[in-house]
């Protein structure tokens, strides 16, 4: 009898979708996999933005007046999902920064100046974005960063600084969030389009990181970087608003990344315990591992589904902040659960690099904190009740 192991697909897929995914296979496991080992020393390199682009991959959900493919929502899980076989968590990270959470911005709020020049060459994959939220002194309270953007005549001055900021290093313009008026609350903040060649943008360290090793991480500085008033993005006041709306796309993003890498890990494990042999038999044939992989598959499964169902209502209209804030945290503690429990049936060999199992349960690890931390997101769904 075979055994199942690929994805279950869900009824938001048809055949197009389908066929989309074959393509993006075959060039993840053609170009991308065979690189992925080098790429954490290195960071993956600035052609597979290029490349990416050339097959228009970077564009699926973009429309086509921008040189984007016009697909739906489900195509932006697709792509994701696919890329999990590069087995390389940097590089589907930085490749989601750009294509889920610069470029949906970008769409929503910006001008139509703004999506000529910023839009249509990221969608080329010709420039690479990267999008500043954190800072130094505040992550998960986005209320309270820090750095300021003030009105100087007809242009904008910026001072303060961002952290771990993925692509950061490569990146040709940033998406950076600002307060604007610190007397008005919610309604103080601004998003700003950034070129990060201005003068006064600096790129300080990258960042030396547990895991997404292929992904480059920037500590950033603006001092009196000056900026004009066609550099906002969206409403003066209302980059907050905008912000949270960014953060729902990248949340379901980052269940799907994190669900996708925590398959192609409980593949592998299968695989290897299926070849490796203790006290005479394979190792996946003691009980105990027989039921260790059927509690991963049903929770991976769970997971899967319930994002599936989730981006469903996001792409019909619903803004499910509950159900986002559901999906990524269970997603993320399904990766990390599955990882561990893969890490422990390889045995010493999954502590050791050559296997690839230590890469990926370091990289899944991020998706606990990143985008969001569990716990802000049982905050977000503890107080949907009323709480
Ligand atoms: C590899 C990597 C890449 C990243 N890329 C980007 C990027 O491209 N752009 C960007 O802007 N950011 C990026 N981030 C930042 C990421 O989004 C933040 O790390 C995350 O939001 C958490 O913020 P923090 O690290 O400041 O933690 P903190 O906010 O300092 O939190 C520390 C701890 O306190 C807990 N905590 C905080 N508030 C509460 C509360 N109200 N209730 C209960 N517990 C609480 C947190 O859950 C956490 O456990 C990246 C981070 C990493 C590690």
């Amino acid at each position: 009898m075979a055994v199942a192991t690929a994805p279950l697909r869900h009824f938001i897929f048809t055949d197009e979708h389908e066929q989309l995914r074959e393509s993006i296979h075959a060039f993840v496991v053609k170009e991308l996999a065979p690189h992925s080992e080098e790429w954490e020393e290195t960071t993956f390199p600035d052609w597979v933005f290029a490349r990416m682009g050339e097959l228009g991959f970077l564009g699926l959900t973009m429309p086509d007046a921008y040189g984007g493919q016009g697909g739906d929502y489900y195509y932006s899980l697709v792509r994701a999902e696919e890329l999990s076989y590069a087995r390389s968590g940097g590089l589907s990270m930085g490749v989601a920064v750009q294509t889920d959470m610069c470029l949906p911005p970008l769409l929503a709020f910006g001008t139509e100046e703004q999506k000529q020049r910023y839009l249509v060459p990221s969608v080329r994959g010709e420039t690479i974005a990267c999008l500043g939220i954190t800072e130094p002194d505040a992550g998960s309270d986005v209320a309270g960063i820090k750095t300021r953007a003030v009105r100087d005549g007809d242009e904008w001055v910026i001072n303060g600084s961002k952290t771990f900021i993925t692509n950061g290093h490569r990146s040709d313009y940033i998406i950076l969030v600002t307060k604007t008026d610190p007397e008005a609350g919610h309604d103080g903040f601004t998003l700003f389009i950034v070129d990060m060649d201005l003068p006064g943008v600096i790129r300080e360290k990258k960042l030396v990181k547990l895991g997404m090793h292929a992904s480059d991480t920037a500590l950033l500085a603006f001092q009196d970087v000056r900026v004009p008033e066609t550099a906002v993005l969206g409403s003066v006041g209302k980059g907050f608003q905008q912000i949270m709306w960014e953060l729902q796309g990248e949340r379901m993003v980052g269940a799907a990344l994190a669900i996708a890498g925590a398959q192609r890990l409980f593949e592998q494990t299968l695989e290897y315990a299926g070849e490796r042999n203790a006290f005479g038999r394979p190792i996946g044939k003691f009980q105990v591992s027989r039921h260790k992989f059927a509690d991963m598959a049903t929770k991976l499964e769970a997971a899967r589904q319930l994002n599936y169902t989730t981006a469903w209502r996001f792409a019909n209209g619903e803004y499910p902040v509950r159900e986002i804030s559901m999906a990524k945290l269970f997603a993320s503690r399904v990766a990390c659960e599955v990882a561990d429990e893969c890490l422990q049936i390889y045995g010493g060999a999954g502590y050791m690099r050559e296997y690839g199992v230590e890469r990926a349960w370091r990289d899944l690890r991020l998706n606990r904190i990143g985008a969001g931390t569990d716990e802000i997101m049982l905050e977000v769904i503890g107080r949907s009740y009323g709480l």
